[in-house]
């Protein structure tokens, strides 16, 4: 069948062809995926993992060394180790999937976290939101919350800063 037939063929059934199909086939799901990264490799299911839920543009599942009972990671998926690298449409499928699990998972108090680098503790270089249950003190995410002296014309120059490279575009 040529190319303009398939796609003819695409737009009357497409209806009817289950999700799956037409992604496996025809999707792009996993063209922005790495070939050496551990979480890309979860997403292929080239690793195993106890998957929560799936979309299009993120991927949900159970982390291996938890720090409470439910703790999971919802990751984008594209190939991104900082925050800022990640495609605004991946984003913004992130937050409802994260609400959707701490809802279904019973959450009370939990934490959401995203570490950006090495020095932030990120350990894998894969954009990951962290959803980690805080059932009491010592079970879940322990903060060591320490405020840095700072002169206010300090937090005001970076303020300026901040807004001066908002009005370009970024
Ligand atoms: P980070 O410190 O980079 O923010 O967190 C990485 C998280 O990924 C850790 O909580 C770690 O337990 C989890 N993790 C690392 N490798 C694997 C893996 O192969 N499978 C799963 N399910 N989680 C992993
Ligand atoms: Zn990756």
């Amino acid at each position: 069948m040529s190319l303009r037939l398939l796609s003819n063929f695409i737009n009357r059934n497409c209806h009817v062809i289950p999700k799956w199909h037409v992604q496996g086939r025809f999707s792009s799901t996993h063209t922005h995926l790495s070939d050496n990264c551990i979480f890309c490799k979860i997403i292929r299911g080239d690793i195993p993992s106890m998957k929560i839920l799936e979309t299009d543009e993120s991927f949900a599942f159970m982390d291996i060394d938890p720090l409470s009972k439910g703790h999971c990671l919802v990751i984008p998926k594209y190939h991104a180790e900082f925050l800022h690298q990640v495609p605004d449409e991946y984003l913004v499928d992130v937050m409802p999937l994260t609400k959707k699990i701490a809802i279904a998972a019973g959450l009370k108090e939990y934490n959401v976290l995203q570490n950006n680098g090495k020095l932030a503790n990120q350990a894998v270089p894969h954009v990951h939101f962290h959803l980690i249950p805080k059932p009491n003190q010592t079970q879940g995410l322990s903060i060591h919350w320490k405020p840095n002296k700072m002169d206010k014309k300090d937090i005001e120059t970076k303020y300026q800063q901040i807004l001066e490279n908002l009005k370009v575009p970024l």
